[in-house]
C-alpha cells in the first residue's frame, strides 16, 4: 500500500482525531503485552499488537479512549470481581499515561483533548466496557467517573441485571432496560459521562434513546444494512442516534464489516478445530503440534483480506443515513483479529484520511469524521456537565 498523499498527511496533522475504542489495557493485563515498547502489527503473539507507545506517538492521533473492559466471566465469579476488574483497568490506563508525561496526557474533557493537540501529546481517555462492571451500584459508577472514566458501554456480549446485550452470551439478558437501567442512564447524564450503546440489544437501544437526556454514542459499531450482524446498527438506529445529537463510531473489525470475511473465518475455525482433534493422541506429540501449527497458518492465510474500501463504505453509509455530523471512528484495535487491508495498526491511521479523501469528501467533512464530530459531543456532554455542576 502506498504512503498517504501530502494532502492526507497535512489534514491528519492539522485535525483533532479521536479513536473512541481501543483495547490495549486488556492486552497488557491479560496477555503480558508490554505497551511501552514497539511491536510488530498483528495479534497472534504477545510480540504483536495494534497499539503501543511508540506507534501511538508515531500515529499522530490526538485522542484515544482506552477501554477498561470487563469480561463476562467476572460476572459469573464472586461478587466484587467485576468492579475490581474495572478498577484495575482504569488504574492501568492512568498509570500508562502517568509513565509517559512527555507523550501522553490523561484527559477527561474536550478541553483536555484540545490541550493535548496544542502540546503535541496524545490524549488518553478512559472508557468502561460492560455494565456489569458497576455491579448494580450507582456509587460504583460514581467512583469510576471520579477516577476518570468518561463513558460506560452499557453491556458487553453479556447482558446484565439492568440492560440487554445484542449477543446475550451464557444465556444472559437480551431484553430492554429495567427501571434501574434507566437510573443508570440518568446518572451518566448527570455525571457528564457518555452513554455507549455499542453491544446493547435492539430493545435496550430503544429504551436508552428514550431515557437519555444527552446525546448518545455508539463507540464501536458498524452498519447492519451493509453487513448483517447483531452487533451492527440498523439504519433507523443510525438516524435515532443522530437525532440525539450523538455519533456512531465505525468499528474496524473485518468480521463486522464484511460478511464474506465472517463466513471465511467461521469455516477456517471449524477446520482448525478438526485439525486440532486429528492430532490428539498422536504418537509423536511434538511433530503433531508442528504439523498442526503449519496447518493452522495455512488455513488462516486462506481468509480473504477485507479491503480498506469496505470500512470506508460503512463510514459513508452512516454519513449518508445519519448525516455527516454523526459519524466517527472506533477502531477496536487490540480487541479484534481481523482488520481491513493496509490498516494494520494505529500508526497506519493516516491512510484512513487518504481513503476518505479518495471518495471525494471535502477536507472539512473528513476532519469531522476523524474527530470533529466526537469533539462536539464531548464538549456538550463532558465539559457541559462540568460547567453546570
Ligand atoms: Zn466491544
Amino acid at each position: 500500500m502506498r504512503a498517504p498523499s501530502d494532502r492526507a498527511r497535512r489534514l491528519w496533522r492539522d485535525t483533532i482525531t479521536i479513536d473512541m475504542h481501543n483495547d490495549l489495557p486488556t492486552r497488557a493485563l491479560d496477555d503480558g503485552y508490554d505497551a511501552d515498547v514497539r511491536h510488530a502489527a498483528g495479534v497472534a503473539e504477545r510480540t504483536e499488537g495494534h497499539t503501543d507507545l511508540p506507534r501511538l506517538v508515531e500515529s499522530g492521533l490526538t485522542a484515544v479512549f482506552l477501554a477498561a473492559w470487563v469480561d463476562a466471566s467476572y460476572a459469573r465469579g464472586a461478587p466484587g470481581g467485576s468492579f475490581a476488574r474495572a478498577l484495575r483497568g482504569v488504574e492501568w490506563i492512568r498509570d500508562f499515561a502517568a509513565r509517559h508525561p512527555a507523550h501522553l496526557l490523561l484527559a477527561t474533557s474536550a478541553h483536555d483533548v484540545r490541550r493535548a493537540k496544542r502540546e503535541g501529546r496524545v490524549a488518553i481517555l478512559v472508557g468502561v466496557e460492560g455494565g456489569h462492571a458497576i455491579e448494580d451500584s450507582l456509587d460504583h459508577l460514581r467512583e469510576l467517573h471520579r477516577l476518570g472514566a468518561r463513558y460506560l458501554t452499557l453491556t458487553w456480549n453479556n447482558g446484565n441485571g439492568w440492560a440487554g446485550s445484542s449477543i446475550g452470551v451464557d444465556g444472559t439478558r437480551t431484553g430492554g432496560l429495567t427501571a434501574f437501567g434507566r437510573e443508570v442512564v440518568g446518572e451518566l447524564n448527570r455525571l457528564g459521562m457518555l452513554v455507549d450503546v455499542s453491544h446493547v440489544s435492539d430493545t435496550t437501544f430503544d429504551d436508552v434513546l428514550a431515557a437519555s437526556a444527552a446525546p448518545v454514542v455508539a463507540t464501536h459499531s458498524c452498519a447492519r444494512a451493509l453487513a448483517d450482524h447483531p452487533r451492527n446498527l440498523r439504519d433507523d438506529q443510525l438516524r435515532a442516534v443522530a437525532r440525539t445529537g450523538g455519533v456512531v463510531n465505525v468499528n474496524f473489525y473485518a468480521r463486522f464489516l464484511d460478511v464474506r470475511h465472517a463466513a471465511a473465518w467461521d469455516a477456517v475455525d471449524r477446520d482448525i478445530g478438526a485439525a486440532r482433534l486429528a492430532i490428539s493422541g498422536a504418537a509423536d506429540p511434538d511433530a503433531a503440534r508442528a504439523e498442526f501449527e503449519a496447518a493452522r497458518r495455512r488455513l488462516l492465510a486462506t481468509i480473504p483480506h477485507t479491503p480498506l474500501d469496505v470500512l470506508v463504505d460503512h463510514i459513508e453509509h452512516v454519513a449518508r443515513v445519519a448525516g455527516i455530523d454523526h459519524v466517527g471512528i472506533g477502531s477496536d484495535f487490540d480487541g479484534i483479529n481481523g482488520l481491513p487491508r493496509g490498516l494494520d495498526d494505529v500508526a497506519a491511521l493516516p491512510r484512513l484520511a487518504e481513503a476518505l479523501l479518495a471518495r471525494g469528501l471535502a477536507d472539512a467533512d473528513v476532519a469531522a469524521i476523524l474527530g470533529g464530530n466526537m469533539l462536539r459531543v464531548m464538549e456538550r456532554v463532558l465539559d457541559g456537565a462540568a460547567a453546570s455542576r
